[in-house]
């Protein structure tokens, strides 16, 4: 997926997004710190490695979280809610404070670099550990979809 021209293409963001950082365009535009990454892409469109994501791209069967099994996995679900992020969404709270919706969110990170590199730090901690729990999972459903591809005829234990 092109994740520069899709940042760089406002009419591409979903909804959530849109209405987040539309009455901060200006701001959003202008800003001096913070740069997009592949990863605060993710958290800030919702288009990635999220359950609900996959599962919308044929990928995943189901849109629920598959770290705690509650819920359905998005941004909004990885960023304020899933339990497997408690530690990390801590020391994201402290910067950002209590508020973690996308509006306040996008508001936060927009005031200072501090906000800004707390959550670019949440979203690598956080998107690689999904992105690398998802690879396995991936791999897992592969292998049991062809279980024998290896095998040398050998009949069923
Ligand atoms: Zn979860």
């Amino acid at each position: 997926m092109q994740w520069k021209g899709y940042t760089a293409s406002p009419q591409l963001w979903g909804k959530k997004t849109r209405e987040a950082i539309y009455p901060k365009l200006i701001e959003w535009s202008n800003r001096k710190h913070g740069r997009l990454t592949y990863r605060t892409t993710q958290l800030l469109t919702d288009h990635g490695c999220f359950g609900s994501f996959l599962f919308k791209i044929g990928k995943k069967e189901n849109p629920v979280c598959s770290h705690c099994g509650e819920g359905i996995d998005n941004a909004d679900h990885t960023i304020g809610e899933c339990i497997e992020w408690a530690e990390e969404r801590e020391a994201l709270r402290e910067k950002i404070g209590a508020d973690l919706g996308l509006p306040a969110l996008v508001s936060s990170i927009l005031d200072s670099r501090e906000t800004w590199d707390a959550f670019a730090a949440f979203a690598e901690q956080v998107m690689r550990r999904k992105e690398e729990m998802e690879r396995t999972r991936q791999q897992e459903e592969d292998n049991a979809a062809a279980p024998r591809r290896h095998s040398d005829g050998a009949s069923d234990s």
